[in-house]
């Protein structure tokens, strides 16, 4: 994706959304991590934590988390993962412009096609 005029803090740029997907085939998350770079920045920007389902699938999936759904949903900076002072600024842009409709229909896909690859010789 290609930010013609600064958001927030970030410099304007060109910065890389690279989707990872759970590879566990017992588990069915639905869910991709997502980590952000840039042309030009050293390391990674953004880990940001993403669901495309509705809000009560992910609710079944943790009932013992009453924030989750919630936050995997609108999209959310990973605890556990490396961020940068531009994370809230991306998370920003990932949840305006980056998940819309369009790329969720898209990540689900994405998901399906990399879970079918699980377990196949190359
Ligand atoms: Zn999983």
């Amino acid at each position: 994706m290609k930010l013609l005029s600064p958001v927030g803090r970030l410099p304007a740029g060109e910065y890389a959304f690279m989707e990872f997907y759970c590879n566990d085939l017992t588990c069915d998350c639905r869910r991709t991590f997502i980590q952000v770079i840039a042309n030009g920045q050293p390391g990674i920007l953004a880990s940001i934590n993403f669901g495309w389902e509705k809000a009560g699938f992910y609710r079944r999936k943790m009932p013992f988390d009453r924030n989750a759904p919630r936050e995997i949903t609108l999209g959310s900076l990973d605890p556990l993962n490396r961020q940068s002072e531009f994370a809230p600024d991306l998370l920003l842009m990932f949840q305006t412009t980056v998940a819309d409709a369009t790329n969720c229909s898209r990540l689900s896909q994405h998901y399906q096609i990399f879970r079918k690859t699980l377990g196949k010789p190359f």
